[in-house]
């Protein structure tokens, strides 16, 4: 009894997968329109031009904070701005859980990182998240500024032994 329960969902989740791959576009889990794939920064990415929201799948969000082919240095200035922009937003998003588009299972939703007050909905299999308009740039300045006040504490830090070594 358990194992043809257990059939029957890998069965669902393959159906699905084979849908996918015969290029059925996903559906956006905000609105039900069409997701359609853009590239961003050298990844292939699925967007909905309806809402603005962008799915990633599993590993996605790494490889374009890998790459830093965006300039944020001006951004960077204005973080704080788009940073509230996706704060309100995340805030405004009393509505239902949203469901994975690939499973379809209900999405998890949580801050992403330590204190980056960016709510992020994401798959609890493994798929995927899915961001809101402004979340996708707000967490790549998050990002952008995490990396850089490291790179200023290790300078500090090495400053400093430096100092203590000409001593
Ligand atoms: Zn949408
Ligand atoms: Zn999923």
């Amino acid at each position: 009894m358990v194992v043809a329960e257990l059939y029957v969902f890998f069965y669902k989740d393959h159906l699905q997968l084979l849908t996918l791959t015969n290029g059925d576009p996903m559906k956006c889990p905000n609105d039900n329109s069409d997701l359609h794939k853009e590239k961003y920064e050298g990844v292939e990415i699925d967007k909905c031009s309806t809402c603005g929201g962008i799915w990633l799948d599993a590993g996605e969000l790494e490889t374009i904070q890998e790459t830093h082919i965006n300039d944020y240095s001006e951004d960077l200035k204005e973080m704080s701005d788009h940073i509230n922009e996706a704060y309100d937003f995340a805030k405004a998003k009393t509505k239902a859980l949203l469901n994975c588009p690939i499973c379809d299972n209900v999405l998890e939703r949580r801050e992403y990182g330590f204190c980056s007050q960016i709510l992020i909905d994401s798959c609890i299999k493994g798929h995927g998240i899915w961001l809101d308009r402004h979340e996708l740039k707000a967490l790549e300045v998050f990002y952008e500024r995490s990396r850089i006040e490291t790179s200023k504490i290790r300078l500090g830090f090495i400053g400093s032994l430096l100092d203590y070594l000409r001593k």
